[in-house]
């Protein structure tokens, strides 16, 4: 199938980078929001990218120019009418994606894709709530989607080949590289890096080892560039024990249950960077 106009629903962190990345490769996109101010924010932080691109010489003022002008902004879910593939990058909760993709399958036309970028929730579940669920796929960027290779194309149960295979080429258009995962809970990603989180969490709460030196063991000697603690940090607690319960439920697996010290660390706000403090304290 031909994909030629996308819509990306959520301008935060994750739905701008996306916007911003099919618009460098020659897709029309509409970036929309609920909000008027994150759209507009959205839209602000993908030009001071590309602005920054031009600056460091990764890209023409040109191309700048043509891939700003491939990019829209709306407010108006009812603007995805024409749309051939829909990304959803809205909060992680199951009833407003669960709503966004049943308004979506009234809006896009009949033959329209409509991709999730869930890092954690059950796409055959979303899937199931539309009258199209062959249609439903997953396709988790990593952040920052500009710079990050990696999309793992998730199969929900119903996902047909066809709808696949155009998620599959897609991906490759947008010079990332994609990964075939069934929807399982965590996918691969998550199910991977959550738990060694988490297990470097148990080794600082039983007191094996300071934050510091835990974090300096897997940088040296295991060549990882950021220790898992500053990663989770960066992450966000509250978004590490969310996955972890996600896990733990999923598989009903003692081996997932989230360290206390994570979630004593939520209930007291420590959330990592975006709160100030973490497993380290931030100006
Ligand atoms: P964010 O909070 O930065 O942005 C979410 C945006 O969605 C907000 O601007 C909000 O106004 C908008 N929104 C909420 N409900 C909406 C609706 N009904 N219609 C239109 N817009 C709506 O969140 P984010 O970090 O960009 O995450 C978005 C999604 O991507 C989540 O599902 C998250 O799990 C997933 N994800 C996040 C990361 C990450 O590192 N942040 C990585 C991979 C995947």
């Amino acid at each position: 199938m031909t994909i030629n106009q996308v819509m990306v629903i959520g301008a935060g962190q994750m739905g701008a980078g996306i916007a911003q990345v099919f618009a460098q490769s020659g897709l029309k996109v509409k970036l929309n929001d609920m909000s008027q101010d994150a759209l507009d924010q959205g839209l602000a932080g993908i030009e001071k990218r590309l602005g920054r691109a031009v600056e460091k010489g990764r890209m023409t003022a040109e191309q700048q120019q043509e891939a700003v002008q491939r990019l829209s902004g709306t407010t108006d879910l009812k603007d995805a009418s024409d749309c051939d593939l829909v990304i959803e990058a809205v909060i992680e909760k199951m009833d407003v994606k669960v709503s966004v993709f049943q308004q979506l399958d009234e809006i896009t036309p009949a033959h329209a894709i409509l991709a999730t970028n869930t890092s954690s929730l059950p796409i055959t579940e979303i899937a199931a709530a539309t009258e199209r669920p062959s249609q439903v796929i997953g396709m988790h960027f990593m952040n920052p989607v500009p710079v990050m290779k990696l999309v793992e194309v998730i199969r929900a149960l119903q996902t047909s080949d066809e709808t696949y295979q155009a998620i599959e080429d897609m991906t490759k258009k947008l010079e990332k590289t994609p990964v075939e995962v069934e929807d399982f809970p965590g996918f691969v990603s998550n199910r991977i890096l959550m738990p060694m989180i988490n297990e470097a969490i148990y080794t600082v709460h039983e007191g094996v080892a300071s934050a510091e030196d835990v974090d300096a063991v897997m940088k040296l000697g295991m060549n990882h560039p950021m220790g898992p603690l500053t990663l989770a940090d960066f992450i966000g607690l509250d978004t590490c024990l969310y996955i972890m319960e996600v896990l733990h439920d999923g598989f009903g697996d003692s081996k997932y249950r989230p360290c206390p010290l994570l979630r004593k660390y939520v209930k007291a706000g420590w959330l990592g960077k975006k709160s100030g403090r973490g497993f380290y304290i931030y100006d």
